[in-house]
């Protein structure tokens, strides 16, 4: 691979210029400063060039121009991942897709559409939805994040827990390799023969290529939907009605929660109760299906929430009144941004039956580290969402932070569970995966990574522990002491 040094950035420029519109290639410092970061602001390093193609023809050449000079590339679709995927660490050309905004094709009768990797999310639901479709994974961050990247990262949602995350609803890729080869992985039918390459490029973070165009399944719209939001006393009392549910066989779309410090952080900013503001948990669920099945679902849910301790249990059916409840879930980031400078958004994943025990850790991690953690999360699947508070300005608290973050991640995973649920492993949690895998393991994933990229010019140093990136802070997080009840799986 390239040194930084023998990268001739003025030549790459020039030629970039020639094979890219006028105002596709970005090289002066003030414009390359809004690329210096993704979602995790604490990390930034500002990428010496950028590229902005239209269309799969102009990311080939980009590629083949890489490829001919030997200069590493990162992808970046919208740019609001968690774990550094997007940040350009090494010298490498960045080459964004959110100009590839185009929807290439709908077609109802086999429920599938075509689009260009940077269309955002929720365009794609809005495109279909006067048919009565929809597309299912539905990360928080949908009005933002582009598609190509949710491939990447293989993001979820508050759906997926009944529908599945981005993966189950990719059909077909087009892909362009690192050496600007275009090829298509996967088909237009769900079943495909030959191995699942659709499969293995999804969720592998900007390290195989750049998918340029994405077919994705569409589901249609429920006829009936309810939301019921239950308040709860204490944590556990809401872990126990999660369990209750699904216990008993119902399958929510989505079943969130919102902890104490959440509620009361959405309650100031929307400036009413829309949960009560001494519940130690909101438990937001919702039921879809036919009208019959809704009605019945939302009944024994109720009663289940009441037998696990619920006070009060209020169920939504009117699009406005749903829309009312998901109002502060939706918005809990951003009410909880709004409470200090800066934060730090985990995602680990844990066992559903762990959950209660492993919040109580959080909180007591959270008072020896002297950082405020909020949770709110996909309690139906078990991922975590602690978001560390912090003031990016005080001396020393980056590693604070860091630490923090290491030591809940590593609680997860001795808790049976994951250091990522949706967020990806990127830059920021790549010195962990030896703590869920073996040298061997590893090993075989770079193998697969190397049959696409055999320079590993894509995204590099993501994704994959190296002894440049993690050296000994692999190890940096303590062993956890267990809360009781908490086994290792
Ligand atoms: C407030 C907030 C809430 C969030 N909630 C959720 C949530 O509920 N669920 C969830 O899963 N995530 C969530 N995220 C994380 C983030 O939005 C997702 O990871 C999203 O999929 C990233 O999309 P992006 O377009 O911003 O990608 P970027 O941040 O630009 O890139 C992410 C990764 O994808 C790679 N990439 C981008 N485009 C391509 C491409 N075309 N081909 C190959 N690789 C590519 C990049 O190299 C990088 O590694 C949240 C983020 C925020 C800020």
């Amino acid at each position: 691979m390239a040194t930084a040094s023998a990268i001739d950035w003025p030549a790459l420029e020039k030629a970039l210029r020639r094979v890219l519109p006028p105002r596709a290639v970005v090289s002066k410092a003030q414009e390359l400063l809004s690329y210096d970061c993704d979602g995790l602001t604490m990390d930034r390093h500002q990428p010496p060039l950028a590229v902005l193609p239209d269309s799969t023809e102009q990311v080939a050449a980009v590629l083949k121009l890489c490829h001919e000079q030997g200069v590493p590339f990162v992808a970046r679709g919208s740019g609001t991942g968690l774990s550094g995927g997007a940040l350009v660490e090494q010298e490498a050309l960045l080459v964004i897709t959110s100009r590839m905004r185009q929807v290439l094709s709908i077609d109802l009768n086999n429920q599938t559409i075509r689009v260009q990797p940077g269309v955002i999310n929720s365009w794609v639901t809005r495109a279909v939805s006067g048919d009565g479709f929809y597309y299912a994974p539905d990360p928080s961050s949908q009005i933002a994040c582009s598609v190509g990247g949710n491939v990447a990262e293989n993001s979820g949602g508050v759906h997926c827990l009944k529908y599945g995350v981005t993966s189950n609803h990719v059909l077909e890729l087009e892909v362009v390799l690192p050496d600007g080869t275009v090829t298509t992985l996967g088909g237009p039918l769900a079943e495909m023969p030959s191995l699942d390459l659709r499969g293995v490029f999804i969720g592998s973070e900007g390290t195989l290529g750049i998918a340029t165009a994405i077919t994705l399944r569409l589901l249609r719209q429920p006829e009936a939907v309810a939301v019921l939001l239950a308040d709860f006393t204490s944590m556990e009392a809401a872990g126990e009605a999660v369990r209750l549910v699904t216990a008993a066989g119902i399958l929510p779309a989505g079943m969130e929660i919102m902890d104490n410090f959440t509620i009361r952080a959405v309650d100031q900013m929307l400036e009413q109760e829309l949960y009560p503001a001494d519940a130690a948990a909101a438990l937001l669920i919702e039921l879809d299906g036919s009208s019959a099945e809704v009605e019945l679902a939302a009944a024994s849910t109720a009663e289940l929430c009441r037998q696990a301790g619920a006070r009060d249990v209020q169920v939504a059916t009117t699009s406005e009144d749903r829309a009312r409840l998901w109002q502060g879930r939706k918005s809990a980031i951003s009410a909880l941004g709004r409470l200090y400078p800066s934060y730090y958004l985990q995602d680990g994943v844990v066992p559903r039956s762990a959950l209660p025990k492993v919040l109580a850790r959080i909180d007591e991690l959270s008072r020896e580290h002297e950082l405020p953690v909020a949770n709110v999360f996909h309690a139906g699947d078990g991922n975590l969402h602690p978001l560390i508070l912090y003031d990016g300005r005080e001396e020393g608290v980056h590693q604070r932070v860091k630490d923090l973050g290491a030591a809940i991640l590593r609680l997860c995973v001795d808790s049976g569970g994951s250091i990522s649920g949706e967020h990806g492993v990127g830059a920021d949690k790549r010195c962990f995966l030896d703590w869920m895998f073996s040298p061997a393991d590893l090993e075989t994933m770079q193998l697969v990574r190397k049959a696409f990229d055999p320079l590993q010019r894509a995204n590099p140093g993501k994704l994959f522990p190296t002894p440049v990136s993690c050296g000994e802070s692999s190890r940096r997080a303590q062993q956890i002491q267990l809360p009781d009840g908490v086994e290792v799986v």
